[in-house]
């Protein structure tokens, strides 16, 4: 067994112990589900802009909402304002974790149809990030899902979801696609959770030290089971569930596990508009 300090970034790895063969380990799978923000791409609709996904860093305390399921029972649910994660971590700067957010939440929007906004406070926020307000652990993420997809007592006591004796739940065709990989459905995802251990300190960049973990990857890889990434395996990628300092930039795997639920960034659009962008007249100097 490897140290408990290096072992795992996240506590949403016991979630997915159960998976079915078959299923794209890349992506977060729980109660028979996948999930995924915004209505998932068609053959018709994908073309659209990119997934807008918003964000907030605490500025103050917060509570989880109690009155929505949730992934994991625990993860995230009291947390404390951003500034606080590198509380303990004499070298950093609240500015500098920010900007190790603002790299990680690039990555991804880079990799995949997806575009990171900033919301005006944690309400209105797709995802909320800020430091744990309990002090175990390293990082974590959390999911609050659509609340039509819990699975009713009935079904808990039978058998998972899923059971060929049950038979798939009924699911809003507004929301949900099968994916190619065994049809399985996908569960809209009404608010993410991101927080840090602000007793434990941070770094930024590698060193060796795999006691002490980076921000950037710390904050790539949780930011990635925000948007419905899993853990494809023990290293070698992001969204690896052991913390190392073999990569830190997102790998074809993490890319690819956020294509599969966003498509490719749309380049040819972005393209497009930098086309346009040449084409209106240029302001000229005074
Ligand atoms: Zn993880």
């Amino acid at each position: 067994m490897r140290t408990r300090s290096a072992a795992l970034l996240c506590g949403l790895a016991s979630l997915t112990g159960a998976l079915q063969p078959g299923y794209a380990e890349p992506l977060l799978e729980a109660q028979g589900h996948m999930y995924r923000w915004g209505p998932a791409a068609t053959a018709t609709n994908v073309d659209r802009a990119p997934q807008r996904i918003s964000y907030f860093a605490l500025d103050a305390a917060f509570e989880a909402p109690q009155d929505s399921p949730r992934l994991s029972a625990s993860n995230c649910g009291r947390m404390r304002a951003f500034r606080d994660i590198v509380r303990t971590s004499q070298q950093l700067t609240p500015r500098a974790a920010n900007g190790e957010l603002h790299a990680a939440l690039a990555a991804w929007q880079t990799a995949a149809g997806i575009e990171f906004i900033e919301a005006p406070d944690a309400a209105h926020a797709n995802i909320v990030i800020g430091a744990s307000a309990d002090a175990t652990g390293k990082a974590f993420a959390n999911l609050t899902y659509d609340r039509q997809f819990l699975i009713d007592p009935t079904e808990k006591a039978l058998g998972t979801p899923g059971n060929p004796l049950l038979g798939p739940r009924p699911v809003p065709q507004s929301s949900v696609a099968a994916l190619d990989n065994g049809g399985v459905t996908l569960v809209p995802i009404t608010q993410a959770y991101v927080c840090l251990n602000p007793m434990t300190p941070w770094k930024i960049g590698f060193d060796g030290n795999t006691a002490i973990y980076d921000l950037r990857l710390t904050f790539e890889h949780e930011i990635g089971h925000a948007i419905g990434l899993d853990h494809p395996g023990r290293t070698g990628s992001i969204m690896a569930y052991r913390y190392d300092e073999t990569v830190r930039d997102l790998t074809p795997l993490d890319i690819a596990a956020a294509q599969m639920l966003y498509g490719p960034p749309r380049t040819d659009r972005l393209a497009a508009q930098r086309g346009i962008a040449r084409e209106l007249p240029t302001l000229s100097s005074p």
